[in-house]
């Protein structure tokens, strides 16, 4: 699978489907998820604290732009007291996901054999009228014989692919048959001259609120739009030489959900608003500061590659207690998310509009550097003054050496760095090239991809 780095069509909105990976515990269903998204991860740097425990992931195969969830770290009730047996989490789970999916992977465990859980989880998939892969997985295992396949069938889902997380066959084939069965690219794509923003953050942050607040504070053209998938609507609003189209993920679906699922569903959509839009305006309540879902969800933008920008949302509360500064509250919330301090920071209030004006302009500005292009002999000066003055260290009494850079993709920015030995680039000159490009260059509120190519005629010298 290909990571995404340069959209066809210029800016990087995309409208995925969704394609969910369920089962019950122990069949394999994160390692597959991992194994499937795996090559992706590998270019994508991690960012602290997010992408161990990731559930979900934009991917790529021939062509077509898909959202994969893994079911496994979801318990749509995370009530303790809801806690139930694994059958009653694995239900949940599954009824959950498949109503949020295109295509559902169900998968099972060829090394154990079919289980009564199985056969819970598919009564459940069949009443969800989705498309239905049944995977096989473990199937380096010798137990998985063709006995065993005859015996998935019975599920009633055909044949099952059979794959190995663990060595990854089968994956190729699995991809496949996924992308045959996601539904057409939807219509209504948005113009591309529009600027998406999702207004992400936790329940009661005021998101709702900040979104009718910019409505009323422009008084501009709006419209209502169902958005591109079956769970958003999006606001379209006209601005004197920018149309914004506003993710909402607040308002939705406040009717309850069974069991309780309503986290679930307000992280799905999250993740799917982020999917679609250019900027992240990732809410927090100001009073209480960011909390560790906030730093999640930044962490999740940033390998999304969209733009982020932080907004304390109840300043009136805030200023109430006294006065504070709010630079210094901004270097704050910096050193809560050290891998997204290239993110801007304001402090406003929903309720009163105090500084709400501070952030439109701050969304133009960072819709202007992800579209910032830097001219390759500029780009080489600067790179080449920065490596002069602090060359890479040694490893292994080799040297890592930097031969050329182009940026051959905006929205998100992608810098190619030519060199010698891409596997002696150590992480933190990594960060130390990025930071030059940072100094010289603004691309405030822009996650940057850096790639490393060994320059093919390339030798130690
Ligand atoms: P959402 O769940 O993130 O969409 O949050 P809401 O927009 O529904 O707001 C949650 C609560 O916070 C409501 O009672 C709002 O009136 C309140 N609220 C929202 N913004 C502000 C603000 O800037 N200041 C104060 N004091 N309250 C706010």
């Amino acid at each position: 699978m290909q990571t995404i780095e340069e959209p066809a069509g210029g800016r990087g909105r995309l409208q995925p489907a969704t394609v969910a990976v369920v089962g019950r515990p122990n069949v394999g269903k994160s390692a597959l998820f991992n194994r499937l998204i795996g090559q992706r991860l590998a270019i994508v740097e991690d960012t602290p604290g997010v992408t161990r425990d990731r559930l979900y992931a934009l991917c790529e195969w021939r062509g077509r732009v898909f959202s994969m969830v893994d079911t496994a770290g979801i318990d749509p009730d995370p009530d303790p007291d809801a806690f139930g047996s694994f059958a009653d989490v694995t239900r949940r789970q599954a009824e959950a996901a498949a109503e949020q999916a295109d295509v559902v992977l169900f998968v099972v465990d060829a090394a154990a054999g079919l289980h009564p859980l199985d056969e819970d989880v598919a009564t459940i998939l069949r009443r969800t009228h989705r498309p239905i892969v049944l995977v096989a997985n473990k199937a380096e295992s010798p137990s998985a014989s063709a006995a065993v396949h005859a015996e998935f069938a019975k599920l009633g889902f055909g044949g099952p692919i059979a794959v190995s997380a663990l060595h990854g066959e089968g994956t190729g084939d699995l991809l496949d048959r996924v992308v045959e069965l996601l539904p057409d690219a939807p219509d209504g794509e948005p113009q591309q001259d529009e600027l998406a923003l999702a207004i992400i953050g936790r329940p009661n942050v005021g998101k709702s609120s900040l979104l009718n607040a910019l409505l009323g504070e422009e008084r501009a053209l709006v419209s209502e739009q169902p958005g591109t998938t079956r769970d958003a609507i999006d606001t379209v609003l006209q601005r004197s030489d920018t149309t914004l189209r506003l993710i909402d993920t607040a308002g939705m679906h406040k009717k309850p959900q069974a069991h309780g699922a309503i986290a679930y569903y307000a992280a799905l959509r999250s993740l799917k608003a982020i999917a679609r839009c250019d900027v992240a305006l990732l809410v927090f309540d100001a009073m209480v500061g960011l909390t560790a879902q906030d730093r999640r969800l930044a962490g999740i933008a940033i390998e999304e590659r969209k733009g982020l920008i932080f907004v304390g949302n109840k300043w009136d509360l805030v200023r109430e207690q006294g006065e504070f500064s709010q630079g210094e509250l901004a270097r704050v919330v910096g050193e809560l998310v050290p891998f997204a301090r290239f993110a801007p920071v304001t402090f406003l209030s929903a309720k009163t509009h105090r500084r709400l004006g501070s952030l439109l302009p701050l969304v133009d500005r960072v819709a202007a550097n992800l579209d910032r292009r830097i001219a390759t002999a500029p780009l080489n000066q600067t790179l080449r003054n920065a490596v002069l003055a602090h060359p890479a260290p040694a490893v292994g009494g080799r040297l890592f050496k930097v031969y050329y850079v182009t940026q051959p993709a905006v929205h998100p920015p992608v810098f190619v760095f030519s060199c010698n030995d891409p596997d002696l680039l150590q992480s933190h000159y990594r960060r130390f090239l990025e930071n030059v490009i940072r100094q010289h260059f603004d691309f405030e509120g822009v996650p940057l991809t850096l790639e490393f190519r060994r320059r093919r005629d390339s030798s130690d010298e």
